[in-house]
């Protein structure tokens, strides 16, 4: 564990880079440190072509727009973006005026959605530094939560997430030294990393998203601040918690989060009850359980990656797995399903996770042992087990448990697996699953 140099929290505005606006409003210097990549003017009209439209149009009307976020980052470093995202000079309104397909959303900072039939697209107008804060008159304000590009960019998160991009010149627009630190594969915040971590503690765990996702290098001070910062995570909205569970352990990047997420101390405070038994395993020296999760995590990156469907309760099922030890390991299989919702519940009830998702993950582990007792019997199977709503769910564990568990569960999988593909039951036309 690294011992994080303390350092006063600054303040917001001395953590601006300069020519940034600062909370009082100076107007801030133009910088543009852009460089011509035409890349992602034949990414998006590959990708997204509805995203160059919409930014014509709004160009043609005279105001300026650009691509934003996430996915100007991914289409440099040659991935695949997830959405595309664009920030403009017009109001909500005059964007909304331009395209019929669209609609303002938002109460606090509005947005508009232009809406195609297989997918919607965001249209932001640049965001100054000064937000309304909660429960003020959105009339009163709106003017001065509008901004310039600059004051949009810094703004932002972390400095990849900070670049623009100009269709029209094929130029990523770089207020904030976004392009240096993809080169150098490094996630660094804008600005101070114990400021911004404060501002909105949600960030930390984005910080780890990306670095896991990207397989980036988290900046020194980043980390140093994850670590000094941690606790302010217990301050943050519970939905908003869940949702960066979830990003963190999409998109094949499921063990190197979790690695993060304990050496920097954040597991603690986003789930204590994980945390704790993941160290009474590391103290009591349980290896096998160790190994065994960990290898869960990149068995299940391994699925992503392959494209296997996840759903919500697949992913929290194995990121929770340890808080089930006891259900998959002691005795015969159970009657009822009270131990895992003792488990389970302080989770669930904290993360406000959805009661149908709680519900399926309870199923999907009360199955696992049922896996292995039908295994010994070589016993036929029967369609009605296999068409229970929870059947593929909690096959999809089990699979993945054989993987990384080996062992008697891996004879135990290789014989469902044969059996089901002899029954002609394989996996993708099962009989309907109605019945629950
Ligand atoms: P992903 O590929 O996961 O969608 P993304 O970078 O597009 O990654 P989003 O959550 O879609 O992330 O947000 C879009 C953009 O909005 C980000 O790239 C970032 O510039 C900005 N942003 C999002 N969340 C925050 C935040 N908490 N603080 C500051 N800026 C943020
Ligand atoms: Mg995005």
């Amino acid at each position: 564990m690294r011992h994080p140099r303390r350092r006063r929290p600054r303040l917001a505005e001395e953590t601006l880079p300069p020519g940034a606006a600062s909370r009082h409003g100076s107007a801030p210097e133009a910088i543009d440190r852009g460089c011509v990549e035409p890349s992602v003017v034949d990414g998006t009209m590959a990708l997204c072509p509805e995203a160059g439209r919409i930014i014509e149009r709004i160009v043609r009307s005279g105001f300026t727009a650009f691509l934003c976020g996430g996915c100007v980052r991914d289409l440099l470093l040659g991935g695949r973006p997830k959405d595309f995202d664009i920030v403009t000079s017009a109001t909500p309104r005059q964007v909304k005026r331009l395209f019929r397909n669209s609609r303002i959303i938002g109460r606090r900072f509005r947005l508009v959605h232009v809406t195609f039939p297989d997918k919607v697209l965001e249209v932001s107008t640049f965001r100054s530094a000064l937000e309304p804060a909660e429960g003020q008159d959105l009339l009163i304000y709106q003017d001065n939560t509008f901004g310039t590009p600059p004051e949009d960019a810094f703004r932002r998160d972390f400095t990849v997430n900070g670049l623009f991009y100009d269709m029209e010149s094929q130029r990523v627009i770089d207020f904030v030294d976004g392009l240096r630190d993809l080169k150098r594969r490094t996630i660094e915040t804008i600005g101070d990393p114990w400021v911004r971590f404060r501002e909105d503690p949600v960030r930390m765990l984005r910080a780890i998203k990306f670095a896991s996702r990207l397989n980036f290098m988290l900046a020194d001070d980043v980390y140093e601040a994850l670590v000094d910062c941690r606790g302010e995570l217990r301050k943050a909205a519970a939905p908003r918690l869940l949702e960066e569970i979830l990003r963190l352990m999409n998109l094949g990047g499921a063990r190197d989060a979790s690695r993060l997420l304990l050496r920097t101390g954040l597991m603690e405070d986003l789930c204590p009850e994980l945390h704790d038994v993941l160290e009474r395993w590391a103290n009591r020296d349980d290896r096998s359980a160790w190994d065994n999760w960990w290898n869960l995590l990149a068995s299940f990156d391994a699925a992503v990656t392959a494209g296997e469907p996840v759903s919500n309760p697949r992913l929290f099922s194995v990121f929770f797995a340890p808080l089930y030890e006891r259900e998959i390991t002691d005795g015969p299989p159970r009657g009822h399903t009270l131990d895992i919702e003792d488990a389970l519940s302080p989770v669930a009830a904290r993360l406000r996770m959805a009661r149908k998702d709680t519900y399926r993950i309870r199923q999907m582990f009360h199955a696992q042992k049922r896996f292995v007792a039908r295994a010994a019997g070589r016993k036929r199977l029967s369609p009605q087990l296999l068409s229970r709503d929870w059947f593929e769910d909690a096959w999809f564990l089990f699979r993945l448990r054989a993987e990384s568990e080996g062992g008697s569960i891996r004879e135990d999988a290789a014989w469902w697996q044969e059996t089901l593909e002899a029954e002609e039951f394989a996996r993708h036309d099962l009989p309907g699953r109605d019945d629950r």
